[in-house]
Formats: structure tokens, sequence, C-alpha cells
């Protein structure tokens, strides 16, 4: 048991709820008392924490990721994505399992360490002797103890049938099925309070053949568990669907059967009013990347726009490879600037934009019943952020401090009732070794990349 109290509490609940000095209970997994003031009488053996000068808010939630990319951070800087894409799939196609292990634990460190409790990853890469990369980054997420949506991706349209990666790392349509469907019988746990679900995620219209996004669409649904991709990043993707199918994007998403409130998508930036008005129609989910788009000049998502039309948007940082920061705590701040450079200084509030990253990622991943929020029976997924230092103190608003303000410090944050980061360091494994690990990984990767081309 665990009692916090002292601190200030953004719920951010249906109604917004918050206390300028509160207490938060936390019993086994879940919040069991939360409210204005100390802790009631009843909880004297429990660990406490004070909680003075600080904000508790919700573990934020991370709705799409790269895990692997962490290891290619810094290449193609100035390239557009299909650039970028074509520079990369060839370092890509010489991933392995103990790659994947080292890039995983160092980008899920990035997360925890930016007060990200719950987070995705949309892996699409499995080069035929790679080993089993899904279960070394299962793995990583398990040993570090945050709470793990892995989507198993897939490429099936390789250069040779008009598709941009190279033939060597597609996968033949019946593999990609018959992988996926393993993977949710080995890993998906639907069960509440669960610590790790599957998600099924075709890569992009221009990698992934409509038959396999067809397919994977009904085994989704076949096995009750959500789909994902990355739709509508740039005005490129856009030519590309205009010219081989005569659809837009979300046109060709949608004759494929994939808008509707099972699916989340990455990026959504080339929208037209129309297809805001069919995500909010469908309630199909946007997981929003402001500083992924920002980094590959690729647009500004119509966030304001999505959130008028009742469409569920979340905040992803995106692979490392085009976000080399790789922490979500930096994208709310990043998100609130983006929304206004494009609609003004009303387009997103700070407490629109921490809905983002915690309640608005929780409805991506389904999870609102049980993350997203701070209330009495929901998970304990806790993220309580330094707020008394020089970059925040005199700030005059908790909310505004943590996403105007420059980074704060995770001071604690708990994943389902358990400390996984303490005073901005990780509670169990050592960053100095996680960083090792990852350089010495990224140096083989491109070494050996290197010999070959
Ligand atoms: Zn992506």
């Amino acid at each position: 048991m665990i009692v916090i109290e002292g601190c200030a509490i953004a719920t951010v609940d249906a109604a917004g709820t918050e206390h300028t000095s509160g207490h938060l209970v936390i019993e086994d997994n879940r919040i069991v008392a939360l409210g204005g003031g100390p802790a009631p009488a009843g909880y004297e053996t429990a660990r406490r924490v004070d909680g003075r000068g600080c904000l508790a808010t919700p573990g934020l939630v991370n709705c799409h990721h790269h895990l692997y990319q962490w290891i290619t951070r810094g290449l193609a800087q100035q390239a557009s994505l299909f650039e970028w894409l074509t520079e990369l799939y060839p370092v890509w196609a010489r991933l392995d399992a103990e790659l994947e292990l080292a890039a995983a634990r160092a980008g899920i460190a990035a997360l925890l360490t930016s007060g990200c409790s719950t987070s995705t990853d949309h892996h699409y890469v499995f080069p035929a002797a790679a080993g089993d990369l899904l279960a070394a980054e299962v793995a990583a997420a398990v040993g570090l103890g945050i709470r793990f949506h892995p989507c198993r991706g897939s490429m099936d349209l390789g250069r040779s049938r008009g598709g941009l990666p190279p033939d060597e790392i597609v996968e033949d349509r019946d593999s990609v099925l018959a992988a996926t469907e393993a993977a949710i019988e080995r890993y998906h746990d639907p069960s509440p309070g669960s610590m790790l679900r599957i998600a099924v995620a075709p890569c992009s219209p221009f990698s992934v053949s409509g038959e396999l996004m067809r397919e994977a669409a009904a085994l989704a649904r076949r096995r009750g568990v959500r789909l994902h991709t990355h739709l509508a990043e740039t005005v490129e993707e856009e030519a590309y669907c205009r010219e081989r199918f005569g659809r837009t994007p979300v046109q060709y998403l949608e004759d494929l059967g994939w808008l509707g409130d099972d699916v989340w998508l990455a990026h959504c930036v080339h929208l037209d009013s129309a297809s805001v008005r069919r995500f909010g129609d469908t309630g199909t989910a946007v997981a929003h990347c402001p500083s992924s788009n920002a980094r590959l000049g690729a647009g500004i998502a119509p966030v304001a726009e999505l959130l008028r039309s009742g469409a569920p948007v979340g905040l992803g940082v995106d692979g490392a490879a085009s976000n080399e920061a790789g922490q979500l705590g930096p994208e709310l701040r990043q998100a609130l600037l983006v929304a206004r450079l494009r609609g003004g200084p009303a387009a997103l509030t700070a407490r629109q934009a921490l809905a983002l990253g915690t309640s608005g990622g929780a409805r991506c991943l389904g999870r609102q019943d049980e993350l997203g929020s701070l209330e009495p029976g929901k998970l304990a997924d806790v993220a309580l952020w330094r707020l008394d230092d020089l970059g925040h103190a005199d700030v005059a608003d908790p909310v505004a401090a943590l996403v105007l303000g420059p980074p704060a410090r995770v001071e604690l944050l708990l994943v389902g009732g358990r400390a996984v980061v303490e005073g901005g360091e990780l509670c169990i494994g050592s960053q100095s070794e996680i960083a090792g690990d990852a350089l010495a990984a990224s140096r083989r990767l491109l070494e050996v990349t290197e010999a070959i081309t």
C-alpha cells in the first residue's frame, strides 16, 4: 500500500477535477482513494510519499513507437519520409534479436524516465534470419516494468510489386498472418489490469498490399484485438494513393474496412475536412507524433479539428530515428506548440495537451476504463513530477509548469502500483549500462551494414 500526500493533482477525469494539495491511496495495483487534503486515517502501515513540490498526473500513454530505431538515430538528417526510409531500410534489414533487445531497453528507459507508464510499439521489420524480435522487445518491457502493447507489424509489398521497401525485408502474406496469430496466442492478455496486449499492425499503404490490410483486419476482429497502422503522414503518400488507387489515404483505408473504434492510426497529418468528420463519426483514433512530423518536415496534424469531431487523439514519440529524443513528457509541449502554429493561441490548452498524453492515449488503446485518469478503481499508473525547481517553481499553474516548462523530473512513476522510476532514475536497471549497450549495438549494426553495402 502507498499513500502520496501534499502534491497538486490533475486527475484528467471527465470533469477535469484538480486539487492544489491532495492525496492518493494505492492498494495493490489500483487507486483506492483520492482527494484534497491529507489522506484519511486507516493507512498507517502504508509506504508514505511526501508529494510536496510535486504534481501527480496519470502516467503518460505512448501510442506510437518503433523501439528498434533507437540504435539508428542521427542518420538521414535532412531527408523527407520516403528518402529517410529508403536510406534506413538496408540498415534495418541487418537487425537481429540481440540488437533489438538493446534498442528496446534504451527506448523504454527513455519513456519511463519521461513519465510514460504505458507504451505501444509498432514493429514491422522481420528479416528472415533475425531471430525472435518480438520476444526480445517483450523481454525488454517486462524487465523494465512498463505496461506494453506491442503491435505485430508487417510489410508484404516490396519494390518489385510497386512498394517502397526492398524485397529482402518484406514477408509473404501467409507468413505474416500466421506469425501475427501466433503472437496473439502467445502474448495477448485481455484480462483486467493486463500488462501485455497485442495489436495487429500492417505498416503503411506504400509497403503493404490491400489484401493483407483486409485479412489483417479480419484477423484482428476475429481475435478481439486492436488495429494500428501509419496513415496520411506526408504529401508524397497522398500522391502515391491517388496515383495507385485513385483515392485519398483515408478513402483507401475506409474501402479496406479500416475505419472504426477498434483502430488507431499514426500521424494523420494530411486530412481534408471530410476525413476528419469520418474519424469522428466512426470513432477512429489518431496517434499524433508532433516531434517526428517536425523532424521529417511532414506537416502539422489537425489535432484541434479532430478533437472537435469527437475522434480520440493520443500522443506518440514515433521511432527514435525520426525523434532522437524519444521522450514522451516533452511531447505535451510540442503538441501544444504545433497546434498553435497551425490554429492560433487558443487552438490547444495546456490541459488539453495533458489529456492527449493521458486519457486520449488510453482511448487509442481501448483502455479508457482502466487507464488515462486518476480515479478510485482505476489502475495505479501515476506520474509524480517535481515542480519546485528552477525551471518550474514560480510558474503560476502546475499544469502549465508541466506542459510549458522544461522537461520535469519524474520523482516517482508507478505502473500498477509498482515503482519503476524514483528520483528520476530507473528502479530496475542502470541507465548508463543501458546506454552503453545501445551504443555497442548501434556500432555493430552500422559496421555490419557498411561491410555488406
Ligand atoms: Zn511510425
